[in-house]
């Protein structure tokens, strides 16, 4: 067998947006992946589901040990063939130990790319406001370790230079080692009144900046026990953050927003509330999953030339009707005759993703809009094929059949719901600590209450405020005795994102 190939790839800082094109290229074709503390393990979702998914913090034991094993497993994996994805945490090659890595993979005769990232220090930079060099300031910066030296009486850094040359200091990995390092740049010179940012969990929501001075930030720290993994700036360039702080800034920052979704389709939404600045605890209380039988369907779809319109009415109801008609054998020329409404705009995207342009994009994003569409055309006789959710309400079917179509509506999809709370959402609700919940459908909320029972739902949601995408979902909500605080005029997510921030703001 021939040796695969490792790639060393740098998943940038948190954020999982800082990724390059090129670390997503080789994850999407990963068949192994090894990845660290500091990666955003949700960069995870985009390797193949099939690739084996390996944790380097739980290899080996001790530090240096523990990378020989890690060395191990990549040389390993690749002798078995494999495409390896190295994920590490900010850039490879900045205190990832990533030189070593590839040295072990040289040794051993195995090829490797190494694919950069945005180290912590430039991640924490752009995100606290914080510019590293500036004309009028500092034209020189040094990313430094902050675990040198404290036990060596031999540092192999330059103290002297680094503290009068006057150029802007970036620790890593000096959390517990601060107050050494804080003092060290004193006594080899650098004012005591150096302004100081510690930026912890850079780039990502609960990123935390705590700022001083040479003198005074480790008393700082210690007064709030600031914990890593944190970066530490030194030099004069902190106090432009005053001016140019963003990311705090954003309107949904610090706020603590549930989305209630299907598992699958959660990302969307939480990654637009994310963008706001929202800490967002995702809380699934729905799982999509195959319909009992697929008879009437499948029935359906091999009669697919007799039908007059297919009718789409989400996403999911697209995805479940192409896989089906993908697992019968058959693709998109089996609609070759028949035309397709999809309603609103995600869900005609869906559809065109698969290759075919709808006929009819109702705008009004519920069933009633689809129904005002087909009021407008000659239903008489024709036929009509609506793959639906088990729960769907039956406007559809029952409207269309007043217009004398004949209209199918085979199951394509069950909505269940998980047994409990992921532990973070219900801790959060626990504690008292969540801003808002949103609801998407009348599911979300029916589901949550039959997770946690009615009494239960509404005692954790006291104080919280309710956020509805439309009036069905907000009735639902209703129905259950909640107040609904929150309801875009248009139904989308988008447009439920823009109130969350009107509100808010
Ligand atoms: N290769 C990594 C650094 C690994 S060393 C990179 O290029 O960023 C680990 C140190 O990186 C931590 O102790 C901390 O100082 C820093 N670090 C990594 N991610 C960080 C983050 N999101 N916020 C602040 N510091 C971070």
């Amino acid at each position: 067998m021939s040796n695969g190939i490792v790639y060393l790839v740098g998943a940038g800082p948190g954020d999982p947006a800082l990724i390059t094109l090129r670390g997503m290229e080789c994850l999407k074709i990963a068949e192994v992946v090894v990845y660290d503390y500091l990666a955003n393990e949700q960069l995870l979702n985009h390797a193949p589901e099939s690739a084996e998914r390996i944790y380097a913090g739980k290899i080996g034991g001790r530090h240096n040990q523990g990378q020989d094993e890690i060395n191990n497993v990549l040389v390993e994996k690749a002798k078995n063939g494999k495409i390896v994805v190295r994920l590490k945490g900010g850039d490879p090659f900045v205190f990832g130990r990533g030189g070593e890595e590839c040295e072990a993979l040289r040794n051993a005769g195995i090829s490797f790319e190494v694919v950069p990232g945005v180290t912590a220090a430039i991640g924490a930079s752009a995100y606290a406001g914080i510019p590293l060099t500036h004309r009028d300031i500092t034209a020189s910066v040094a990313f430094v370790t902050g675990q040198e030296g404290k036990e060596k009486n031999e540092s192999n850094i330059d103290w002297d230079r680094l503290s009068l040359g006057g150029g802007t200091v970036v620790f890593y990995m000096g959390v517990t080692t601060l107050r050494h390092n804080m003092q060290r740049m004193v006594e080899h010179g650098r004012s005591p009144d150096t302004p100081v940012a510690l930026v912890r969990w850079a780039t990502t929501p609960c990123q935390q900046i705590l700022v001083g001075t040479l003198a005074d930030i480790a008393d700082r720290a210690d007064e709030c026990g600031f914990k890593p993994p944190a970066v530490t700036i030194v030099g004069e360039v902190v106090s432009l953050r005053e001016k140019l702080q963003w990311f705090d800034k954003r309107i949904l920052c610090g706020k603590k927003i549930i989305v209630t979704r299907a598992a699958e389709q959660a990302g969307e939404f939480s990654v637009k509330l994310a963008a706001r600045g929202a800490t967002v605890l995702e809380c699934p209380t729905i799982r999509l999953v195959e319909p009992d039988s697929w008879q009437l369907l499948d029935l359906a779809i091999r009669d697919l030339q007799n039908y007059d319109w297919l009718i789409l009415t989400s996403g999911n109801a697209v995805r479940f009707f192409f896989q089906r008609l993908e697992s019968l054998g058959l693709d998109a020329r089996a609609l070759a005759h028949c035309r397709v409404c999809a309603l609103g705009p995600k869900t005609a995207d869906e559809v065109r993703s698969f290759g075919i342009k709808p006929d009819l994009v109702p705008t009004d994003y519920k069933a009633e809009g689809v129904v005002e569409e087909f009021s407008r055309l000659d239903l008489l006789n024709s036929r009509l094929l609506y793959p639906r959710a088990d729960k769907a309400r039956d406007v559809i079917p029952r409207e269309l059949k007043l217009l004398g179509a004949h209209v199918d509506s085979p199951v394509a999809y069950r909505n269940i719901f998980p047994e409990r709370l992921p532990p973070e959402t219900l801790f959060a609700l626990e504690k008292r600590s969540v801003d808002c919940i949103t609801f998407t459908s009348s599911s979300t909320v029916q589901n949550l209450a039959a997770m946690l029972g009615e009494e239960l739902m509404l005692d954790m949601l006291k104080g919280v405020l309710v956020a509805s995408i439309g009036p069905i979902t907000s009735k639902s909500c209703r129905d259950l005795g909640l107040k609904v605080d929150i309801e875009p005029a248009v139904h989308t997510l988008d447009a439920l994102a823009t109130a969350l921030e009107a509100h808010f703001g």
